[in-house]
């Protein structure tokens, strides 16, 4: 990305990282690691190596680490109503989601539809625990288990998700519990040996690692889901195909950067927080979302009243700002975002996301302010010509 830039887009994905591009480009010549000789052992070591350095950002095991494709990968392995464990088959008969989840969460895996039960969230964004608790209450587990999936910490409003008492409650149900921990881990705490989830879903990209590349991380060696991608055993047999090796090894040093990271979100925030005080002061009538809530140190989502959200981001970029309206992840789909919908908030004119990094500091400031302030004009002579 261009240093003149200020790339404020971390949740979409954040920038590859030295280390992580670095320990790619060592990669790329590996061999199979699935191979005997000397150089396939070699290649073996890289990725158990960062087995144990994603397993470490989460405090789980590393051989409870099962490396994918990407979260949307890994959400579709899990959201599945055929489980095993050992030789004997478990059925999971309904999935209980979040409406404000990612939609590889939301779009339920590979249940029925019929089979989904969304769970609402408040207007800050938190899901509504007493539902969740009433629609446990009424699963009839002669079918089979419940399972639940929910974000950790959201996409669009860095809203934190209360996953300590929703693996309670799921407990108590006697459910599995699936967090999405894609915009949370490494920025949050997580610590799964304390029992944070059943399982946990994980993305390289939004923490300073290569795109294409993710994990699911059980708390135990119990069940694991049938597996999406079938073939030669890699991966124990939870997923098949010779190893992403750069992505992998990518996404370990990435996951150590990360782990080494959360002592300095301080730091994030206080950004975080200038940039919320300019939005304040340039648009006073502006709405943050999820402001109220525990949020990510990272991230502000916020609605300016009069200005449609993709016309200001091509603004926002055309002044050398790279940030997003709604979430980019579904890649230049433009449309009312369905987080701020489930928060009770309508089909509004859209908002705009700033989400940053450890990297972000005072130059990126410097370019938001002119930026909005230029956008906060217009909007102004457009109100009074009308
Ligand atoms: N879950 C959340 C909360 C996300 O923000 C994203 C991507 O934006 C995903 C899942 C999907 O991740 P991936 O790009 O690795 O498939």
């Amino acid at each position: 990305m261009a240093a003149t830039r200020a790339y404020l887009d971390y949740n979409a994905s954040a920038p590859l990282i030295a280390e992580a591009r670095s320990a790619m480009v060592a990669a790329l010549d590996a061999a199979n690691p699935s191979s005997v000789h000397s150089e396939g052992r070699a290649a073996r070591r890289l990725i158990e190596d960062a087995r144990r350095d994603v397993a470490r950002l989460v405090n789980a095991k590393p051989e409870h680490v099962v490396f994918t494709s990407g979260a949307t990968e890994a959400a579709s392995t899990l959201l599945t109503p055929d489980w095993q464990m050992g030789r004997g088959d478990v059925r999971m008969s309904h999935l209980y989601v979040c409406e404000a989840d990612h939609p590889c969460v939301l779009g339920g895996g590979r249940f029925a539809a019929a089979q989904v039960t969304r769970i609402g969230v408040d207007r800050n964004g938190i899901a509504d625990l007493d539902a969740l608790t009433k629609a446990l209450a009424a699963h009839d587990r002669a079918d089979g288990l419940p399972l639940v999936a929910i974000h950790a910490a959201n996409n669009e409003t860095g809203v934190i998700q209360p996953i300590g008492r929703i693996a309670e409650i799921v407990k108590a149900a006697r459910g599995v519990l699936v967090v999405d921990a894609v915009q949370a881990a490494g920025r949050i705490p997580i610590d799964m040996s304390a029992g944070y989830a059943d399982y946990l879903i994980l993305s390289s990209h939004k923490i300073g690692g290569p795109k294409g590349v993710g994990a699911i991380i059980a708390h135990a060696d119990l069940m694991m889901p049938k597996p999406l991608i079938n073939g030669g055993g890699q991966e124990k047999g939870h997923r098949a195909g010779t190893e992403n090796l750069p992505g992998i090894a990518g996404f370990g040093a990435a996951a150590r950067a990360a782990l080494a990271g959360l002592d300095a979100m301080e730091a994030v925030a206080q950004c975080r927080d200038e940039i919320e005080a300019i939005v304040r002061e340039l648009a006073p009538d502006a709405e943050i979302f999820g402001a109220a809530a525990p949020r990510l140190a990272n991230t502000t989502f916020f609605a300016i009243p009069g200005l449609k959200a993709e016309t200001a981001q091509i603004a926002f970029d055309l002044a050398g700002v790279a940030l997003s309206a709604g979430s980019a992840c579904s890649s230049g789909k433009v449309g009312p975002s369905h987080v701020l919908k489930a928060m009770g908030y309508g089909d509004s004119l859209g908002a705009l996301r700033v989400s940053i990094g450890h990297t972000t500091g005072a130059g990126e400031i410097e370019a938001f302010r002119p930026a909005l302030a230029a956008i906060a004009a217009r909007r102004a002579g457009k109100e009074q010509a009308a």
